[in-house]
């Protein structure tokens, strides 16, 4: 981590009403080089039949750019569409979707080396900036790659706002994260030889500050999604700043992974769970959660781990096993060390949410 001094930044960053209507004078704005060339869309299915228009139009903006549809979010499919791009000198890849889509066209971006446009159809986790992309292996089994950022990205403040409030619920879960975040960050490096980036500390810091501060508290309205996707942006920065997501992962993050791959059948997005692990982390480390909680509940995110079918035996599991799902992680959890009764006395806070 120390030795990492190289880092990228985006181009661009607009978050705009309509952006996708205009997206072709943004980029002309900014990258004016890419115009004319080859371009590629990616996308989903069902996306693609919801905002056909919309994507259709798009495409004739980048000279009738193929949309091409992907189905797993999997090495092999970023494979795939990296040797298409290779093979048929395309320059530009166009990612519209969420996580999935856009974590394998970002991939597909960096095997290719091609020119990558990110256009988010919801903001529902910070990977949309993040130098990380999260991608099948074999079967379901899922792991992390390195990546380059993204050179463009385009948030259209009307299709967030138009997409499920459960992803938006997530992207506000996984940007309060960075709370117990850093705090794990900071004891890791005061543990080991490495030491803070401290700019890149600062970043997720403004990143968790402007939204957990925000006076706007209408998720809807076009202020709050300004915010929010310049946070999750900020904290995608702050992890290529870092050459880590330590700046964005905790022993939080550490509890939603141990749900991820103990109990699949959970039925609970990544930034809800960070949002859950987020509240006994901070009790783990010694700070107040009742900031949290509050927060929570204003957003209306739920914070009872019963509303997600997750029971005390299994809140005690989850917190065992996210002690070694990413052993080489320093966090509280290597100092703290709760019994059942405290696992309880947590649990019981969290449903009666106080
Ligand atoms: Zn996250």
């Amino acid at each position: 981590m120390n030795q990492h001094t190289r880092f990228n930044l985006p181009i661009c960053l607009t978050v705009e009403e309509d952006a996708f209507l205009h997206s072709e004078e943004i980029v002309k704005r900014y990258i004016p080089d890419i115009i004319g060339q080859k371009a590629m869309i990616i996308s989903e299915e069902f996306l693609i039949s919801i905002y056909k228009d919309k994507i259709e139009d798009i495409s004739r903006d980048f000279g009738n750019a193929e949309i091409f549809t992907m189905k797993n979010a999997s090495f092999d499919e970023a494979v795939y569409i990296a040797k298409k791009v290779c093979v048929e000198d395309i320059k530009v890849i166009i990612g519209i979707g969420g996580g999935r889509v856009l974590d394998t066209a970002k991939y597909a971006a960096h095997i290719s080396k091609a020119v990558y446009i990110c256009m988010p159809t919801s903001l529902s986790n910070d990977s949309l900036a993040s130098p990380f992309s999260v991608l099948e292996t074999y079967g379901k089994a899922r792991k992390t790659f390195e990546c380059k950022i993204p050179t463009a990205i385009i948030v259209d403040t009307n299709m967030i706002i138009n997409a499920p409030v459960d992803q938006t619920l997530s992207g506000i879960g996984d940007t309060i994260a960075k709370h117990t975040a850093l705090f794990d960050w900071k004891l890791s490096a005061s543990r080991t030889s490495s030491r803070i980036d401290d700019f890149a500390y600062a970043l997720s810091r403004m990143s968790y500050d402007s939204v957990y501060h925000c006076d706007e508290k209408n998720m809807k309205s076009c202020v709050f999604i300004r915010i929010l996707s310049r946070a999750l942006v900020m904290g995608g920065l702050a992890m290529e700043i870092a050459g880590s997501s330590r700046p964005c992962s905790g022993s939080e993050h550490l509890f939603a992974h141990a749900i991820e791959e103990y109990y699949p059948d959970v039925k609970i997005t990544h930034g809800l769970a960070v949002a859950l692990g987020s509240i006994p982390a901070c009790i783990f480390q010694g700070q107040d959660a009742a900031g949290l909680l509050d927060f929570f509940k204003t957003y209306g995110i739920a914070t009872n781990p019963q509303s997600y079918g997750i029971t005390k035996d299994m809140f005690a599991d989850i917190w065992e096993k996210a002690r070694t799902v990413r052993a080489d992680r320093i966090t509280i959890l290597n100092d703290v060390k709760p019994d059942r009764i405290q696992l309880d006395e947590i649990y019981n806070r969290m449903v009666e949410g106080k």
